[in-house]
């Protein structure tokens, strides 16, 4: 897809932030520092719209970004990173679920994983919890750069196995460093716009 426009729109810390506009949108879940920003930004050809973190699981909004004028990337703020409280764990959870459970702009969710390394426990709670929520989701397999070529059907492989994905569900290879498979996720999500 040619991305002729992109912006920032909004932090959100509650839903009446959000954006009140019918534009389809796609939620970005994931480990802190598992790639999410990076994600974005190579979709849209941006070196540094989306903040690439250097304080893993620091931001605790949702930033609303708008590409095209036709569609909203939202960065969720990822879980996983140990130096979190149970008080900041708790209300990211409270966050996600309201965001997940209510948005009717919500076209999939987009979970990005790690190629190199099996999903985590975290990766698969959240991939359970798309599933009970019964949202679309796309898994994309990022950092591929990150292992050599021939190897990247086996790590695929593992990541289909350890998640427990469903046979309808997309499993894509990406990496925020080389554009690896961007063609590709953009024909996926065209399918959900
Ligand atoms: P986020 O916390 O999920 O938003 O993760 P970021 O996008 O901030 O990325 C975390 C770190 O991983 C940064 O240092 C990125 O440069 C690096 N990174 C992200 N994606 C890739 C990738 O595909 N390949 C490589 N080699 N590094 C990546």
């Amino acid at each position: 897809m040619k991305v002729t426009s992109s912006d920032i729109v909004i932090s959100a810390v509650k839903p009446d932030q959000y954006p009140n506009t019918p534009i389809p949108e796609f939620a970005l879940a994931g480990r802190s520092n598992v790639g999410k920003s990076s994600f974005i930004n190579k979709m849209i050809n941006r070196k540094n719209l989306a903040r690439t973190s250097s304080k893993p699981g620091k931001t605790q909004t949702l930033n609303f970004y708008i590409i095209n004028e036709a569609l909203h990337f939202v960065d969720v703020p990822g879980y996983g990173y140990a130096k979190v409280s149970k008080t900041e764990r708790d209300a990211w959870g409270r966050m996600i679920e309201t965001y997940f459970t209510s948005r009717d702009q919500l076209r999939a969710a987009l979970l990005i994983v790690d190629l190199r390394h099996p999903p985590t426990k975290d990766d698969i709670a959240m991939y359970e919890f798309l599933k009970h929520y019964d949202l679309p989701r796309i898994v994309i397999a990022t950092k591929a750069d990150k292992i050599p070529k021939g190897k990247w059907q086996k790590h695929l492989k593992v990541t289909r196995q350890t998640l427990n994905m469903e046979k309808e569900d997309e499993l894509l290879l990406f990496s925020g460093e080389t554009g690896e498979g961007k063609e590709q996720a953009w024909g996926v999500l065209k399918k959900y716009m």
